[in-house]
């Protein structure tokens, strides 16, 4: 009992809070903001510092991701890692933090220079109040924390290609700030192209025996993978989200002083070679080809940017850029993104550098 009647438990709390949230007139990105940076913080507080059981703290993990699913209209067997890694929506887990939390509480009252203060925790009814009956803890800290979760991602079909995005993280910050760029109709489509969740056949079939080939005829199974990557179908699609890349990072050098020539076609004795874009002012020439690569099978992004690298690397070529893009020292530039929207680490960091 509290000064204003019966204390409410904190899943009580956290429903009421939630209800309150799914009920006002916002995007669904803002409603993923504030629970974020409102709602889970105040009820981690709670459970933290109140009495709490195991089995309340995995209660209030299944409301949260049940509010999500339903406010973010996502199928129903959407991987929990999903919702909780980085580079998804990475939402607090409370049945592995609040143990965690409590452990680290009583480790640093321990720890204080006060004599009074160390023997209160060493106290039965104080260390019961930290220590939750029947938990582990299995993190020291936060970072094993995320480690933990990043692994449980490799592990999982569909967030493996969203293995790479915690090493960039400022390419996904619209997936948790709330953005009022996206309408929510389109901020829930990238979600689902991004987690590989959106309905196709290869979906649709989880569970049975055979999953449904492609019905373009490409003789592959009908999975996001194939439709955004391979098949015949969506060919121009593909190019033209290439050459919206290509445009995009070729104006912005270009407004940044560079002089930019972009697709031209080089005769080399190996073929022609048709680097999307040179990049030169008067000392440096930079060959730089932009692709968007599949993520399973593929091996990470480094393979595919080292690729472009090897395939761009040739004297020949260098010869001929040289006469167009003046004598300036060259270097071959590999701009490596894959279909979920992750960046290449290395790509980021030239991207900053120019
Ligand atoms: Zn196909």
């Amino acid at each position: 009992y509290g000064s204003k009647g019966k204390l409410k438990t904190g899943l009580e709390l956290l429903k009421g809070m939630l209800r309150e949230l799914k009920e006002a007139p916002l995007k669904p990105q803002q409603r993923v903001f504030l629970l974020r940076t409102n709602i889970l913080p105040k009820i981690m507080y709670y459970l933290v510092n109140g009495r709490v059981h195991q089995y309340t703290l995995r209660e209030c993990d299944k409301c949260v991701r049940r509010f999500l699913r339903e406010v973010l209209h996502l199928p129903h067997d959407t991987p929990g890692v999903c919702l909780s890694c980085d580079g998804g929506l990475d939402i607090d887990c409370f049945e592995s933090l609040v143990p965690m939390y409590k452990w680290q509480k009583l480790v640093s009252l321990e720890e204080v220079p006060d004599n009074l203060v160390r023997d209160l925790s060493q106290l039965p009814a104080i260390r019961k109040r930290f220590q939750l009956k029947g938990a582990q803890t299995s993190f020291n800290n936060r970072a094993e924390y995320r480690m933990f979760w990043k692994n449980k991602l490799l592990d999982n079909l569909d967030g493996f290609g969203l293995g790479e995005a915690a090493d960039v993280p400022q390419v996904h910050s619209w997936v948790t700030d709330g953005s009022s760029l996206l309408t929510g109709e389109m901020y829930i489509k990238c979600l689902k192209i991004r987690w590989n969740v959106w309905p196709t056949a290869a979906r649709a079939s989880r569970g049975r025996r055979q999953a449904p080939l492609c019905d373009a005829g490409c003789r592959q199974i009908e999975g996001l993978g194939h439709i955004l990557q391979q098949c015949n179908r969506t060919w121009d699609k593909r190019g033209a989200r290439h050459d919206r890349i290509v445009e995009f990072v070729g104006s912005q050098v270009e407004r940044r002083g560079f002089n930019v020539i972009k697709e031209k076609s080089f005769a080399t004795p190996r073929g022609h070679r048709r680097p999307d874009l040179i990049i030169y002012n008067k000392d440096r020439v930079w060959i730089a080809d932009v692709t968007i690569c599949a993520d399973r099978g593929a091996g990470p992004m480094a393979l595919a940017r080292d690729n472009k690298i090897k395939y761009y690397t040739d004297d020949d070529l260098a010869t001929e850029v040289a006469k167009v893009a003046g004598p300036g020292a060259q270097s071959v530039v590999g701009l490596v993104w894959n279909w979920r929207g992750c960046c290449e680490k290395k790509t980021d960091e030239w991207l900053k550098k120019m």
